[in-house]
């Protein structure tokens, strides 16, 4: 009976990843309303219907935009939603996501844990959920995260390029920050996003969209649906690398890459992936465990592991050789598996 059980409970988990939709979002992006970005909402809610998203957070520094206030034109999609939010700009920056209103901002402290903390329960308040944003642009340091509760989503990725995601001389990458955080015991998933400004002029060199998104595993298109789903984790983030699998199941993830859905994503020509200087092409995957330890890796579209670790995570590099000889990585990035019973 027990074996049967466990049987069953398998096929339901392997049908719910099928069958369940994937919806992609982004989290991130600013309007002309903050002062320093070159597009009105309805040009920036408009790029994203257009280029095939099923949600988006116009996430203006201090300021509420109503979704109900900006107006699509042609002919909408009915799987297009706009979800209300605010980036809340304070000495630290994060997105209130899903508010039913403006959330202050103007608190101040020395003490970033203070801050930030401050920031969830400000956001928490006005019915949302915080994702901590670009933590390397400034640099927070893994203990000013580590008392703050209630924050489970911070940015992994985000598009802009200053953020420094992965790190320099004066920082370690966002990666690191995230295995320092879970050592510590902390649930939290990572979120990539655009953090976009600009929509009038193109570059490599800009903080143009489409270069950072999250797929969300959800049944339902709705404001609240999305926003519980990412609070636990029910989603992977992307740089361009997308997944036809994705089980993150007890003790084990399980991913296949869909190929033909990366190409489509990587022909975009507002995608220019991370230029690195080495490295052979292909796709390869990696789990990471405690310390940051890649305790394995595969090269191919494909892998399962199972891990005795307290947890782990799974990122997909897919790297390009381009016609004029650079290489370039785009990831795909799963939430961690815990076996510890966080
Ligand atoms: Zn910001
Ligand atoms: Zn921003």
């Amino acid at each position: 009976m027990k074996a049967f059980l466990h049987f069953s409970s398998f096929i339901l988990l392997a049908n719910f990843s099928f069958a369940a939709t994937w919806h992609k979002g982004n989290t991130h992006v600013h309007t002309k309303l903050c002062g320093h970005a070159d597009s009105t909402p309805e040009v920036v809610a408009q790029w994203y219907h257009d280029h095939g998203y099923n949600f988006l957070i116009l996430s203006e520094h201090n300021k509420y935009i109503d979704p109900t206030t900006v107006k699509l034109s042609g002919e909408i999609r009915d799987d297009f939603l706009m979800i209300p939010g605010e980036e809340v700009t304070g000495p630290v920056h994060s997105t209130a996501m899903n508010v039913s209103r403006l959330v202050p901002w103007d608190f101040k402290d020395k003490n970033r844990t203070k801050v930030v903390q401050w920031q969830v329960e400000q956001t928490k308040k006005a019915g949302g959920i915080t994702i901590l944003n670009h933590p390397n642009a400034p640099i927070i340091r893994p203990a000013e995260l580590y008392p703050v509760k209630d924050l489970y989503l911070f940015e992994l990725y985000n598009a802009h390029p200053h953020t420094k995601n992965f790190g320099d001389a004066h920082r370690p990458s966002t990666s690191s920050l995230w295995n320092a955080l879970l050592d510590k015991g902390m649930t939290i998933y990572g979120v990539a996003s655009d953090d976009s400004h600009k929509f009038a002029r193109w570059d490599e060199k800009y903080d143009n969209p489409g270069r950072g998104w999250v797929m969300v595993r959800s049944d339902e298109l709705s404001s609240d649906a999305i926003t519980l789903a990412m609070n636990k984790g029910e989603f992977y983030s992307s740089s361009g690398v997308i997944l036809k699998k994705v089980i993150v199941g007890k003790n084990r993830i399980e991913v296949q890459v869909d190929e033909k859905e990366t190409s489509r994503e990587l022909a975009s020509k507002f995608l220019f992936g991370r230029s690195v200087k080495k490295g052979k092409p292909g796709t390869f995957i990696e789990f990471i465990g405690p310390g940051g330890e890649v305790l394995e890796t595969i090269s191919g579209n494909e892998a399962t592991r199972v891990t005795k670790e307290d947890y782990m995570r799974c990122m997909i590099t897919h790297r390009v050789k381009k016609e004029d000889g650079s290489l370039r990585e785009y990831y795909a990035w799963t939430q961690p598996v815990f076996t510890d019973g966080r």
